[in-house]
């Protein structure tokens, strides 16, 4: 049984079902039946593909696994027991021989007041959705609004944590904003928006290379994006955000991109963790339950080509580590030998919007329409299927200009920061008990008054929408 069905998930089912070619059952538990291809999200947000192109059929592409629609609420590891929830409510149980978590992470909080009912993360579909609806509608509500503060405010938006999704998410969003005003009558010429691209390091792509962080860097300032290092949020409200300067930006868009925490149900089983993933041996079997595998974001793999470390939270390792998960299953079936997870990083490649990028494969630095070509190249290579649809949005997005319409169908309480599920939207009541806020950040923040995630709340009229 394997749970979660992202990048480490989805490789263990595929390469285990080739390996075992209908000797085992293997079932996939996932809330939803696609995989997510998560890097290109961004591009979701910014009108470039629709959302259905970077989901990937589980049932469509895995044809030898039951996928079982659902998320493990409970695991009893003494059992050998999952205990789910439905899309529907309901709830069930399934028994394992073999266990795979490979749940992933969640958006990171910080006890910041304001933060857990005011930002929106950046982890699911559903944000990335609401998103592209929020910023094309705070655009059209400028264009016609009197008041130039509201509208400079409504025109602002913010954006925290300069690692590769905020970064990605700035660069891209300053071009789609830019697209939109150029279609409003009413727009004052020469007014931009406004982007601010916040980090408290004092370097954009903190994590990554040097070269890479220069390289993004120059875009962004180029584009209009405010580079803004060194420099955090120390309170956000409604109508804005004040930052640890002191100055207040009023806005009413705060993209939270902090980073990521492995998912709430690890820290439930009662099981060692190191920084909140779980615990695993170099052949990510979990010690003291041979029958227990772990990989992906939601484990801490040691890193074997720098000894002392654990792998870092990247697509790149979590499918690779699924496919070791894989080989090791089947091993412990009878088939084959184990192995232990050594990779060494391919480079990175972080999509800058239009022909830009900032590309390092093999460690060879790339920049611009070259390193735009690179990166384009690799998410097709890297997606294990809709790739067609994808290079078809990609070209209508260079031949055509952006689709300006918001379809309003999501609300800001239905994508909560604070969640254990951010790829699900959020009903009143919620799914399940897991369906609900994840009870605060690690770092001991609240989820805020308002109940921001159990449905709508009695100010909704606020300027969330
Ligand atoms: C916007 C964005 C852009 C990124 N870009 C890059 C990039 O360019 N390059 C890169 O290397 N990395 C990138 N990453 C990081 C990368 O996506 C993650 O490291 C990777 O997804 C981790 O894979 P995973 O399988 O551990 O988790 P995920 O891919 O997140 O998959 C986890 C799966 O588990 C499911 N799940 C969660 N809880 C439960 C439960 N209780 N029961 C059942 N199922 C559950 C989820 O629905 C999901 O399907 C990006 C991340 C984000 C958010």
């Amino acid at each position: 049984m394997i749970v979660g069905a992202g990048f480490a998930g989805y490789q263990t089912a595929r390469h285990l079902s080739r390996t075992l070619r209908g000797r085992a059952e293997i079932v996939l538990l996932n809330p939803t039946d696609y995989f997510l291809y998560l890097p290109l999200l961004p591009q979701v947000t910014a009108g470039v593909l629709e959302a259905r192109r970077v989901t990937v059929s589980l049932p469509g592409t895995l044809r030898q696994v039951r996928l079982v629609l659902g998320q493990a609420e409970r695991i009893d590891l003494a059992a050998r027991t999952v205990h789910y929830s439905d899309p529907e409510g309901g709830d069930g149980e399934l028994t394992y021989d073999r266990l795979v978590l490979s749940v992933g992470s969640v958006s990171k909080l910080l006890p910041i007041p304001g933060v857990a009912e005011n930002a929106t993360g950046f982890r699911g579909l559903p944000e990335a959705l609401y998103l592209r609806d929020h910023i094309t509608r705070q655009i059209e509500l400028a264009a016609s609004c009197g008041d130039p503060a509201e509208c400079a405010a409504r025109s602002t938006f913010v954006v925290v944590g300069a690692g590769y999704t905020g970064t990605e998410l700035a660069a891209h969003g300053k071009m789609f904003t830019d697209a939109l005003v150029r279609k409003q009558p009413g727009w004052e010429p020469g007014r931009s928006p406004r982007w601010l691209l916040l980090d408290v390091a004092d370097r954009v792509l903190p994590g990554l290379s040097e070269r890479l962080a220069r390289t993004a860097d120059e875009v962004l300032r180029k584009r209009g994006v405010d580079v803004r290092v060194k420099t955090s949020v120390k309170e956000a409200t409604r109508d804005g955000v004040l930052l640890d300067t002191g100055e207040f930006v009023d806005s009413r868009t705060l993209i939270w991109c902090v980073g990521v925490r492995p998912d709430p149900l690890v820290s439930e089983l009662d099981l060692p963790t190191e920084k909140g993933r779980l615990v695993v041996t170099p052949q990510l079997g979990v010690p003291g339950h041979p029958e227990v595998f772990a990989c992906g974001d939601a484990a801490a793999v040691p890193d074997l080509t720098r000894p002392g470390e654990f792998t870092p939270m990247t697509a790149q390792h979590a499918s690779r580590q699924g496919k070791v998960a894989a080989r090791n299953v089947a091993a412990s079936l009878g088939l084959g030998t184990p192995a232990a997870y050594r990779h060494n990083d391919l480079g990175f490649a972080v999509d800058l919007g239009g022909v830009k990028a900032a590309a390092n494969p093999m460690g060879v630095p790339l920049s611009g329409p070259v390193a735009g070509a690179v990166t384009r190249g690799y998410h097709l290579a890297a997606m294990p299927g809709n790739r067609v649809r994808v290079a078809a949005d990609w070209l209508l997005d260079a031949a055509l200009p952006r689709q300006a319409v918001q379809l309003g169908l999501l609300r800001s309480w239905q994508v909560p920061l604070d969640t254990a599920s951010p790829e699900l939207v959020h009903t009143p009541g919620g799914a399940g008990p897991r369906g609900k806020s994840s009870g605060g950040p690690s770092g001991g923040a609240s989820s805020g008054p308002s109940g921001t995630s159990t449905g709508p709340s009695s100010d909704d009229s606020s300027g969330k929408e």
